[in-house]
């Protein structure tokens, strides 16, 4: 047949993010009709396994229905397993006889390993297994990406001195999320939006992650990062980058990431009294589970300080945002699943109704669960009525595009890293800036162990962080009444 064949390497085979999100969303994608034709994958990590203990352990978290089974059959048969170890040359060795038996082809490795061995297989990596003539090779990376700023200069010093950047995906799940994705359209392919999105227009911006379950005994990981390496300096804060960031030149990425690095390198480090930190404790009135606080979770040291929740306010100092809060909140444990982002508009000038009745337009693009796009705004109440009221302009996605599939995001980055687009991959020098921003913080708390603020499982989170929301610029009124329909 035609085109160059791919190989598809994982490295730690054997291990959690392999099993439940990287050999499932090949499968998708081979299912799909979506990856080359003549790719083929390979396992590999130390523990001694066959290809058929591989499929049992992935199988779970696959999804095949009934009829797929020839398929899926295809599909382990493009599959094998090498066993072998991260340091040493001839496992490495091995590796690349197993990727040469498919001939000249391309080579993705994706390391879904401990950060503690990226080193020595990035090393065996470029000695022993690059693509050989007119083929590339490209390397996947997960979070995290260091603790701080200096070891992940380090792991990036590293990695430039094996690697090109272009040949490095360094991967943050949240830009593979479609209103994520949708947030470029958004902005620059609409009129509406461009001339009120900046400081005279705009309040506040509020970006959000909620979830409503604590570290279900597997708080001794989470311990190590907390809530702002986990969620907040990654995820939130590249939102953060596409909700702010000029119109580039072009759509291509490194226009895109060129423009992304300007805002953070305009984002100062946050103030102490900008930032609230919280972790949650037991609600003595709940369920086995929700009783549950986080020091109560035998796997988190005792007395730890590892904030479960944070709402940290930058700002961004330049012409169009200065003055503006950028309110990033996450936590874990609180009242619901959600992440968005909310863009509070100030309020009318010259106001004619009467006073507090016309509130604050707000757009809030919903991430997740349920892909929404609203503005909250004022109408007539409708009827005899002459007063105002909160309504909204609303595109929920449920039913404007009812039978659309949405891939998940492992799906679109995968391919995007067979494709060769780097857009939603995540730049070393972005990576510097994020870190540059919230190392201090980072340190501060290691250092002094400030005491974070107790908040009950299963609540909105500290009250502290409605008060730091209000005080820069967040007005919340609870008149917003949500008419709820079938689908929304
Ligand atoms: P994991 O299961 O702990 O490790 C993957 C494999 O690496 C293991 O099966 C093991 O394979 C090998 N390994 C584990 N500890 C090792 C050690 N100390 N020294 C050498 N090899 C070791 O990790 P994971 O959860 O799959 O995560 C992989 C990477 O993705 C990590 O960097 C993690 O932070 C990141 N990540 C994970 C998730 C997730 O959902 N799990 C989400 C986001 C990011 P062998 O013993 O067979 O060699
Ligand atoms: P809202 O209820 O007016 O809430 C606006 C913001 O105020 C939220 O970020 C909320 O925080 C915050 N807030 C809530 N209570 C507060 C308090 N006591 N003090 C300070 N801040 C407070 O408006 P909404 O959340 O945009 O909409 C209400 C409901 O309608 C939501 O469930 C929404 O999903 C639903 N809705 C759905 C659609 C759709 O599906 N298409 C469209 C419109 C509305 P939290 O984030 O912590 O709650």
């Amino acid at each position: 047949g035609h085109g160059a064949s791919h190989v598809f390497v994982i490295l730690g085979a054997s291990g959690d993010l392999a099993k439940k999100k990287i050999y499932p969303t090949l499968w998708w994608l081979f299912r799909d009709g979506l990856l080359p034709p003549k790719t083929h994958f390979i396992g590999y990590a130390r523990s001694n396994l066959t290809l058929e203990e591989v499929k049992k352990s992935c199988l779970p978290h696959m999804k095949a229905v009934a009829g797929e089974e020839g398929k899926l059959k295809e599909f382990f048969k493009l599959n094998e397993y090498v066993a072998g170890s991260y340091d040493k040359t001839e496992d490495f060795q091995k590796l690349n006889k197993a990727i040469e038996q498919r001939g000249s082809c391309n080579r993705l490795f994706y390391l879904a390993l401990p950060p503690s061995v990226f080193e020595t297989v990035t090393l065996n990596i470029k000695a022993l297994c690059m693509a050989k003539g007119d083929k590339w090779t490209r390397i996947v990376v997960e979070k995290p990406f260091g603790r701080d700023l200096e070891s992940s200069n380090q792991l990036s010093r590293h990695l430039a001195a094996l690697f090109k950047e272009e040949e490095l995906y360094r991967i943050d799940h949240y830009l593979g999320k479609e209103m994520v994705q949708n947030l470029m359209v958004l902005r620059f392919g609409n009129r509406i939006f461009s001339p009120i999105w900046n400081r005279e227009n705009v309040a506040s911006i509020v970006i959000s992650f909620k979830e409503p379950f604590g570290t279900q005994g597997r708080g001794g990981y989470f311990d190590e990062f907390g809530i702002l390496r986990d969620v907040m300096q990654n995820h939130l804060l590249q939102i953060l980058t596409l909700v702010a960031m000029e119109k580039p030149p072009s759509t291509s990425s490194e226009d895109i990431r060129n423009e992304k690095v300007k805002v953070l390198r305009s984002i100062p480090c946050p103030s102490m009294d900008n930032v609230v930190l919280g972790q949650y404790v037991g609600n003595p009135h709940g369920d086995n589970e929700t009783r549950m606080g986080y020091l109560d979770d035998t796997t988190v040291p005792k007395g730890s300080v590892t904030p479960t929740f944070a709402t940290v306010v930058l700002y961004v100092k330049n012409e169009r945002w200065d003055g503006v809060p950028f309110i990033l909140r996450c936590g874990k444990a609180l009242n619901e699943r959600k992440a968005e982002v909310r863009v509070q508009f100030k309020d009318v000038a010259g106001d004619i109704f009467p006073a507090g009745e016309v509130k604050r337009n707000e757009l809030v693009i919903r991430v997740q669960p349920s892909e929404a796009i609203y503005m909250k705004m004022m109408a007539k109440t409708p009827g005899m009525s002459i007063n105002c009221e909160e309504s909204e302009l609303d595109l929920t996605y449920g039913s404007r595009y009812r039978d659309v599939k949405m891939p998940d995001a492992y799906e679109r980055l995968l391919l995007d890293v067979f494709m060769g687009s780097q857009i939603h991959f995540v730049r070393s020098d972005e990576l510097f800036e994020a870190w540059r921003i919230f190392t201090p913080l980072l340190h501060y708390i290691e250092k002094e162990k400030p005491k974070p603020i107790e908040y009950t499982y299963g609540s909105r989170g500290p009250t502290e962080s409605d008060q730091l929301m209000t005080r820069t610029g967040f007005s919340y009124t609870g008149s917003y009444i949500w008419k709820s329909t079938s689908t929304g």
